[in-house]
This record gives structure tokens, C-alpha cells and sequence, in this order.
């Protein structure tokens, strides 16, 4: 027997979800049906205020509920030092950190040639839109490790250095291949405190 229309409609559209394969599909779909409706209704509820609420600040795209973010209208922040992370779940992990006092750049991603996302596809010209229009003295590359943050890292810096702007890559302590977003609060701060000058 195959499954239900409607469970059916549920697992095509779950299963779309980042990391989330077609047997955990089925598994969520069968318990959303049976949980209870007023537990149902506060997921939706959840998603479409989340939906409706966030704003992506203008000045770092970082997502938030107000324009500019609370990082960004932080007037104690060091204006002069941006760390350009590829998501705001990257973000997050990084403002764990309380010695970094500089602000932020949410690229959206990363370059990957073989997926052919290349510079126009995240947010490289919007970066140096900023470094023109901020007075920036230094740039904290904090891609991740893999080999597109790798690739990322390296494209940015060739591109910000002759702007004459000290570019810095996150050092020791993060592993390689790894993703900023799951990095611990004192392995990210040693990444910064032993960043390294491209
Ligand atoms: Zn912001």
C-alpha cells in the first residue's frame, strides 16, 4: 500500500529541508500527524512568525528582527574590523566570542566552482561596497575550513589586499573541513586570538 496523499504532499515538501533525507522525512511527517493540533498550530505559528519577522540588516545581512541588526547598532563595536563569516548561523557561533569586538559580513555562502557558484552568486561586490564606504582597516576571514571556504578565503584576500586592507584568516584550533557554525565558543576565540595575515 502506498502512503497517503496528503503524508505523502508532507514528506515531498520536508524532505526538501537541509540534512533531512527521505526516511527522516517520512519519520517527521507521520509524528507532526500525530501530535496534537494545538501543538501543530504553534509550529506553523513559529514558522510563519519567523517568516514574516526577520529582516536581513542592511549593512551586515544578517538576519534580525530589526534594520541594522543589534551588532550593527552597537556603537561600542569596533567599527574598523569586519569578520565575514558565510551564514548567519556562522555569525551566531562567532559573537560567542566575547573578546571579538569588531562587526560582521554575512557573504551567503561560499564559492564552488564544481556547483558553479561563482563571485556574483554570494555577496562579494556588497563587501566591497562596504570596504569602500566604511573605513575598514582590517578583514577576518572566517569561512569555513572545507575546501569552498578554503577556495572563498583565498579569492577574497587576493580581491580586498589591494584596497590596503590587512586580511587575516582564522588560525590553529578549528579543524579542517569543519564548519564555523559547530566550533565551540574557546576554539573560535583561538582562531582569532592566532589569526594569521594573508
Ligand atoms: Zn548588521
Amino acid at each position: 500500500m502506498n502512503r497517503p496523499q496528503a503524508i505523502e504532499r508532507m514528506v515531498e515538501i520536508i524532505k526538501k529541508l537541509p540534512g533531512v533525507g527521505p526516511k527522516m522525512a517520512e519519520r517527521l511527517s507521520y509524528h507532526i500527524i500525530k501530535m496534537p493540533p494545538a501543538e501543530v498550530e504553534r509550529l506553523i505559528d513559529s514558522i510563519q512568525k519567523a517568516r514574516q519577522t526577520m529582516k536581513c540588516c542592511s549593512a551586515c545581512y544578517n538576519l534580525s528582527e530589526t534594520d541594522p541588526c543589534p551588532v550593527c547598532a552597537d556603537s561600542s563595536r569596533d567599527k574598523n574590523t569586519i569578520c565575514v563569516v558565510e551564514t548567519p548561523q556562522d555569525l551566531i557561533a562567532v559573537s560567542k566570542v566575547k573578546d571579538y569586538k569588531g562587526l560582521y559580513f554575512v557573504l551567503g555562502g561560499a564559492l564552488s566552482p564544481l556547483d558553479a557558484v561563482g563571485p556574483e552568486d554570494i555577496r562579494v561586490a556588497q563587501l566591497i561596497k562596504r570596504l569602500k564606504s566604511d573605513k575598514i582597516s582590517e578583514v577576518i576571514l572566517a569561512t569555513d575550513t572545507d575546501s569552498k571556504g578554503e577556495i572563498t578565503a583565498v579569492y577574497l584576500s587576493e580581491l580586498i589586499k589591494p584596497f590596503g586592507v590587512k586580511v587575516t584568516r582564522l588560525g590553529y584550533g578549528l579543524p579542517v573541513g569543519g564548519d564555523i557554525e559547530y566550533a565551540d565558543e574557546v576554539t573560535i576565540s583561538r582562531a582569532i586570538a592566532g589569526r594569521k595575515e594573508m
